[in-house]
């Protein structure tokens, strides 16, 4: 089967809005309807095509199978082998406008068998630790894929018979339905647009002449790819039809949560607890970063939020050697579990700043500055 990736037919990205699909296929019908464009068998096809793509891509469900193994994720002959046109089981948003009539069902197909098609391009979802983000990896994937069927050769027919010229449509892979006052081409629902017959089928493939394979491949991540980005595998998407290029498959990464940094672009924040001696007495700590610990001198008096910048521990530059830096966001801890001797001093450390609090507790003090403001 001849097929344009479904994106393409309704001239949408890949990451657009269940809107924008609606949008994008009504004004595409509108242009390409029976209607509007008699006799003329390019836009009906166009019309199909259109039609069918929209199926697809606004069935949430449909969608994403198809984004992840392109045609091969999703059938649109799927419930209407044999069916004919399936008329009147037209349900969709389009309905309101041209009622069941046109309602050419999944029969669409796709495409006049001379034109030549680019392949679909194909996604694959990538999940990868922040540490193999930062130093870039190479992942090993395994992606469906299409092969002849070896037992028949990709025939289709048991060994020993030859599939014959249809009998429904004579060999062209296409009909012409009457409904009403126009008529429609079809893909013939005998040969599904083959234009053969095949009455002895292959036992392996069924009659299809290709049977579901996968192929493994190798992925290069490159040192600093974030969330989302796309890494492109030209010409590993599916086959292209009739001699047209093969689509590319883009491996899209994902990246886990890491227990211990956040990331935001090129820089990596942590959380570092120090104890409330460290923070008021000031002192070293010990700092983690992808490649070991460093060690960050703290200030005297430092306070929870404090932020201490670590330059050249972030993660390099997808683009450049340039290397992002790793931000400390301090908290200061209260201690806890206190033994009777501890407790004692922190007591008499009460005592003698006590009087004196505007000095040593500056926040608390204008807190309760503002609050007596507020209740004056
Ligand atoms: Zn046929
Ligand atoms: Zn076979």
């Amino acid at each position: 089967m001849s097929k344009r990736d479904y994106y393409d037919v309704l001239g949408v990205n890949r990451d657009a809005s269940e809107d924008d699909i609606k949008k994008a296929y009504r004004k595409l019908a509108m242009k390409y309807h029976p209607d509007r464009n008699p006799d003329s068998k390019d836009a009906e096809e166009k019309f199909k095509e259109v039609k069918e793509a929209y199926e697809m891509l606004s069935d949430a469900q449909k969608r994403s199978a198809y984004d992840q193994f392109g045609h091969a994720g999703v059938d649109p002959n799927a419930g209407a082998r044999g069916g004919g046109a399936g008329f009147g089981d037209f349900s969709d948003a389009f309905s309101d406008i041209f009622g069941d009539i046109f309602g050419g069902g999944r029969g669409g197909g796709g495409g006049g068998r001379s034109n030549v098609y680019r392949g679909a391009d194909l996604r694959y979802n990538l999940e990868i630790s922040l540490e193999e983000a930062a130093r870039g990896c190479e992942r090993q994937i395994r992606i469906p894929s299409h092969d002849n069927c070896d037992v028949c050769n990709g025939t289709g027919a048991k060994p020993g018979t030859q599939p014959k010229t249809c009998s429904t449509c004579g060999g062209h892979g296409q009909v012409r339905m009457s409904q009403g006052f126009f008529s429609i081409q079809q893909t013939c629902p005998t040969c599904h647009g083959s234009g053969k017959e095949i009455s002895d089928p292959c036992v392996k493939c069924r009659g299809a002449g290709q049977v579901k394979t996968s192929k493994t491949l190798n992925v290069k991540i490159p040192a600093g790819v974030d969330e989302g980005d796309r890494i492109r595998l030209s010409g590993e998407g599916e086959p292209g039809q009739n001699g047209g290029p093969a689509g590319d498959l883009y491996v899209v990464t994902h990246i886990k949560p890491h227990a211990v940094f956040q990331r935001d672009g090129r820089d990596l924040h942590c959380e570092m607890p120090v104890s409330f001696t460290t923070a008021a007495l000031g002192g070293e700590v010990e700092i983690p970063t992808l490649d070991g610990v460093v060690k960050v001198k703290i200030a005297p008096e430092t306070q929870t939020g404090r932020k201490y910048r670590v330059r050249g521990k972030g993660i390099k530059a997808i683009r450049g050697s340039e290397y992002g830096d790793l931000m400390c966001h301090i908290v200061v801890e209260t201690p806890v579990n206190l033994t009777e001797r501890q407790r004692e001093l922190l007591q008499e450390f009460e005592a003698i700043s006590q009087g004196d609090s505007a000095k040593h507790n500056p926040r608390a003090k204008s807190f309760m500055d503002k609050l007596k403001d507020f209740f004056a």
